[in-house]
């Protein structure tokens, strides 16, 4: 089977890529990273996720963005909002260039395996406006991946697959179920409790709990 790293955060996106890359016949390396995130909840649900989808392997790996702070999630002294999205504004949210970092995490451990393909469950649909989301984004890595690597230079190219981009969170959660994804598994709340429940009021609950209503399918998400 051909190797994929799968960059797994343990939120309902990242479990779909799974399920997909695994569809499509990878050998799945998943790849989670402790940062620092205010919910260590989600690092047990990529755990669960990963074996439950047939991961060849999980690591996580940590990687200390509280060092720098800047962000809801690295900061605590800065409040998680849950007013809901305002248009036009990125969210105290953003994690200064963490899907750079991610992405560069999982290309280091591709080059170790020997793996060409990365998967990426980013969205430019129903996401909060955050820059390294948006299809340029991609392209962009994907182009400095093979500047970067000797896998590269080699003619060893590096795919970046990124299949939820253009999706819409109920499209998602659709290709997900149809996939046998459990999402009950799946933690996306920013401040989820230790146990994994859910606020219901920050921005990735709020996407999350409007994707399960237009998909038509009942919302497991465990509140608090
Ligand atoms: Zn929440």
């Amino acid at each position: 089977m051909t190797k994929a790293v799968v960059l797994l955060s343990g939120g309902l996106d990242s479990a779909t890529v799974l399920a997909k890359a695994r569809a499509d016949g990878y050998a799945c390396h998943c790849l989670s990273v402790d940062y620092g995130q205010r919910s260590q909840a989600e690092l047990d649900a990529a755990r669960k996720v990963a074996k439950a989808l047939g991961a060849a392997e999980h690591r996580v790996v940590a990687l200390d963005l509280q060092a720098f702070g800047g962000s809801a999630l690295t900061d605590r002294a800065i409040a998680i909002p849950t007013g809901g999205p305002k248009a036009g504004v990125i969210p105290v949210t953003y994690v200064p260039a963490r899907n750079t970092l991610f992405l560069a995490l999982a290309l280091a451990w591709s080059e170790v395996l020997g793996a060409q393909d990365l998967f990426f469950g980013a969205n430019s649909v129903d996401y909060s406006g955050y820059p390294d989301c948006r299809p340029e984004f991609m392209q962009a890595f994907e182009t400095l991946a093979n500047l970067a690597t000797r896998a590269g230079i080699e003619g060893r190219r590096t795919r970046l697959h990124t299949p939820l981009l253009r999706l819409g969170k109920h499209d998602i959660i659709g290709l997900g179920v149809q996939l046998g994804v459990d999402y009950a598994m799946t933690v996306s709340c920013y401040q989820a409790s230790d146990l994994g429940e859910a606020c219901g009021q920050c921005d990735a609950c709020r996407l999350r709990r409007a994707g399960f209503v237009a998909a038509g399918i009942a919302d497991p998400t465990r509140y608090r």
